[in-house]
């Protein structure tokens, strides 16, 4: 399988026709546990916290995608993060991206703080801030690229060898949320771990909610999947299935996301209503040249400030209306929303605080003519 492109793999990799029907599409084992030939002896599943095979299916898929040995599926992308933070020991030193997703920044913040970990948000484009910050105690560096909501790209190889020159006992993890690895595999760059929300790209439908943990480190991949099972933030057979029928059209999803945001950041860049239009697949981003080095194209999310700030974010995030205003992303639908109001307003007042005149796009497959006259709509008002 592994060397299969990944066309191939999101079809293929972790299935094989179901052993007792010859089911080509791996059934939804809606069971919670499994009859046991004698004490002790069984087919590999006991119970369904502990392993089932639609979920087994999908987690197979997830490390052949990501181009890790292990995979591991969550019930959403927070109990992914929550897990891979409760291997870490208090006093330990975790340093963040200053652009890290609202959720992840409350989990870190509001609980994890209780326990004594400690965390610093730094610039993470910026190298030199990273090499800073780097203490004895840091045993995990998080890397969100691109960001959300700024799209802002971090080196995730240049940062994988600065975090590991200083200490093995650095995980490099990314949340590669925004990006799949269609777009970028970052164990591939370097990384030790590599997380999602799979309720975003992964399913693309909108229609479920999980998470995923994927490593290539044995000893790592033995203690998160200890975690899962002690904790238990598992998802069903029927989330584990959509998420898998998701995942098998993610690179003809993900080409035409990009083709439609392309367009739209085009648009969106002339427009004289916008001050500043940010798409990392745009010659004018600033880390363009690092988005072409490790992302295949640009992705499906574009960001903008509307030179009328914060009362024009919302009027226009209210006009739209193929974009439909809502949180999340990475569904087949177009979503609009104003990070600073909604997904954001949790790092309101703190120094990851957003620019309140933000408004960001989730690129969906409508026809591109149709999103572009929607907007044009919305913001000419
Ligand atoms: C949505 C999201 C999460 C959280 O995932 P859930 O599935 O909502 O729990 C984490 N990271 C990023 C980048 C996200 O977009």
């Amino acid at each position: 399988m592994s060397k299969h492109k990944i066309e191939t793999k999101v079809i293929h990799a972790g299935q094989e026709a179901d052993p007792s029907t010859g089911a080509v599409m791996p059934p939804i084992y809606q069971t919670s546990t499994y009859k046991q030939q004698g004490v002790g002896k069984h087919s590999g599943y006991e119970y369904s916290r502990t392993g089932n095979p639609t979920r087994s299916a999908l987690e197979a898929n997830l490390a052949a995608l990501e181009g890790g040995k292990y995979g591991l599926a969550f019930a959403s992308g927070m109990a992914a993060i929550d897990t891979v933070l409760r291997t870490l020991e208090p006093g330990d030193h975790i340093l963040a991206g200053n652009d890290v997703y609202g959720g992840t920044f409350r989990l870190f913040e509001k609980e994890f703080k209780r326990y004594g970990l400690n965390f610093s948000y730094v610039d993470t484009t910026d190298l030199k801030a990273v090499a800073a910050e780097l203490r004895p105690e840091t045993r995990l560096v998080w890397i969100e690229s691109p960001t959300n909501p700024m799209l802002r790209i971090t080196d995730i190889a240049a940062i994988s060898k600065l975090a590991h020159e200083y200490s093995e006992k650095i995980v490099v993890g990314v949340d590669n949320t925004f990006a799949t690895p269609y777009l970028q595999q970052p164990i591939r760059l370097g990384a030790d771990l590599v997380v999602h929300s799979t309720t975003k790209y992964m399913g693309g439908h909108s229609d479920v909610v999980g998470g995923a943990a994927i490593s290539n480190d044995e000893a790592l991949h033995e203690r998160l999947a200890f975690l899962q099972n002690a904790v238990g933030a598992v998802p069903g057979p029927m989330d584990s299935f959509l998420v898998l029928r998701g995942i098998k059209t993610l690179p003809v999803r993900m080409d035409r996301h990009a083709e439609n945001a392309n367009t739209v950041a085009e648009f969106l860049d002339d427009l004289l209503q916008v001050e500043k239009m940010i798409y990392p697949g745009h010659a004018s981003h600033p880390e363009y040249e690092i988005a072409k080095k490790q992302m295949r194209n640009g992705g499906g999310m574009v960001s903008f400030i509307l030179k009328g700030g914060a009362e024009e974010a919302l009027r226009v995030a209210e006009r739209t209306k193929l974009f439909t205003l809502a949180e999340s992303l990475g569904g087949v639908e177009s979503l609009i929303e104003v990070p600073a109001a909604m997904t954001h307003a949790s790092t309101a007042d703190s120094a990851l605080a957003v620019d309140t005149g933000l408004v960001r796009l989730s690129v969906g497959l409508e026809h591109i003519d149709d999103l572009i006259e929607d907007l044009a709509q919305a913001i000419s008002k």
